[in-house]
């Protein structure tokens, strides 16, 4: 699919819109679109590449204190309405692992959260964490793709690469661990507020959907957590993941335009993200066409379609078959693969006959597993696996070439873990006694 923010609707629409500046935030506004709003102003066309440098590296948050314009430029632009729109943080709450996660106000009074985790989210392949150098470390080793589709190279044996891996990576286990923390960091951001999806082990999806976010708040959710780390990419790097409130593929043109907004603006790298769907098929076959694009996870979570309907209703819309030649066509990158999410509920899905049924669906696939112990909360029906069951739904994925990780649970005393992205939103907006 060609890329939809670029198409000339949107411009046209984007044009429209500018004809009221009341309503205008310059955050989540392209080049081409600051432009306008410069050219509409009766300004020099420099001033575009002031106010990118203003909102998206500067990450200010008045058109005060973009010092570069002049006084009376800040003036008119305040009296026409125009706002960065830089979301307020509400509230922080600190794990005792590192962990914070953000209660992120905007505008209209609605909130998401955003997590941010020093240490990485524990799997993630360029997340900077033990589990994610050691998954980086075994695509690297296994070599790269030569095929347009989501196949693994033959002469090419996982098993033995994931052993080589290990081994390498408890060598540097061994090594004195300076400036471990560097690299590591990575913030978890919402696309929507709430869920509409309502799988049935998640807490935000007891919040249903309220509404989408725009690609301004998209972005000004990683802008405001960056301020207040005081970290900077490119210089500090930084890992995103698209896994906190809501189903990003469900706010499509929103998502991948702040993807865009995020690599050729605030300046963190590509493969350096990573976007979380839970199967919505018709839009991972666009994702594969877009020209900048994070990597892909499914949130798989169940090894057929009686038992992941149970646990994701979506499945009845789009069932395994569907989801697995979606899989299957989407044109991986060199060293690219796809990343299949599995939260373990104990006795429901955690079986070792689970682990043989999830071994034949990705038969073949150029893809890792990540394993996430369910994070318990209330409401939800569901209990946290025996670690053993988890070892030996892991053991028998490696036995059969598929590699396979453990993901740490980060934030989990603050709620701030996967499935977890509703406490501070129901805090917030629940009434004063
Ligand atoms: S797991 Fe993700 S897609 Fe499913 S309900 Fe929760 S937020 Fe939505």
């Amino acid at each position: 699919m060609a890329d939809r923010c670029r198409s000339p609707d949107n411009r046209v629409l984007a044009l429209k819109v500018m004809a009221d500046l009341s309503q205008i935030s310059l955050l989540g506004l392209d080049r081409a679109e600051l432009a306008s709003l410069v050219d509409n102003l009766g300004e020099p066309a420099y001033r575009a590449r002031q106010f990118v440098e203003a909102v998206y590296r500067q990450r200010v948050e008045s058109i005060e204190e973009i010092s570069t314009l002049s006084q009376q430029l800040r003036l008119t632009l305040a009296e026409k309405g125009v706002s960065i729109g830089l979301p307020r943080i509400e509230k922080r709450f600190v794990s005792q692992d590192g962990t914070v996660r953000y209660l992120i106000a905007f505008a209209d009074g609605q909130s998401v959260e955003t997590v941010w985790m020093p240490e990485g989210d524990g799997g993630e392949a360029g997340d900077g964490s033990e589990a994610g150098e050691l998954a980086e470390r075994f695509a690297e080793s296994v070599g790269p793709s030569n095929s347009s589709a989501n196949a693994l190279p033959e002469n090419k044996a996982p098993n033995a690469a994931l052993k080589r891996c290990a081994t390498q990576n408890q060598r540097q286990d061994q090594k004195p661990k300076q400036g471990q923390n560097q690299g590591r960091s990575t913030i978890c951001i919402s696309s929507q507020v709430g869920c509409a999806v309502d799988c049935r082990f998640c807490l935000t999806a007891l919040l249903g959907v309220k509404r989408n976010l725009t690609a301004g708040e998209i972005v000004g959710q990683v802008c405001a957590v960056l301020k207040d780390q005081k970290v900077s990419p490119p210089e500090d790097r930084i890992n995103l993941v698209f896994m906190g409130m809501g189903e990003p593929f469900l706010n499509y043109d929103n998502f991948v335009k702040a993807a865009r907004l995020l690599v050729e603006e605030v300046g963190i790298a590509e493969r350096r993200m990573t976007v979380s769907t839970a199967g919505i098929v018709p839009r991972i076959y666009d994702f594969g066409g877009q020209a900048i694009r994070p990597k892909l996870a499914i949130s798989l979570n169940a090894s057929n379609d009686a038992l992941r309907t149970r646990l994701m209703p979506l499945n009845r819309k789009w069932n395994l078959e569907m989801l697995m030649a979606a899989a299957r066509a989407y044109p991986l990158r060199t060293r690219e693969w796809i990343t299949f999410e599995y939260v373990l509920l104990g006795g429901v899905n955690d079986g070792p006959e689970n682990a043989k049924e999830v071994t034949e669906l990705l038969r073949g696939m150029r893809c890792k597993v990540n394993l996430i112990a369910l994070n318990p909360g209330p409401g939800i029906e569901f209990t946290t696996p025996d670690a053993d069951r988890v070892a030996i739904f892991q053991k028998i994925l490696r036995e059969a070439g598929v590699p396979a990780f453990v993901r740490r649970p980060r934030g989990r005393d603050i709620y701030a873990a996967c499935g977890q992205l509703k406490r501070t939103v129901e805090v917030a907006t629940a009434p004063a006694p």
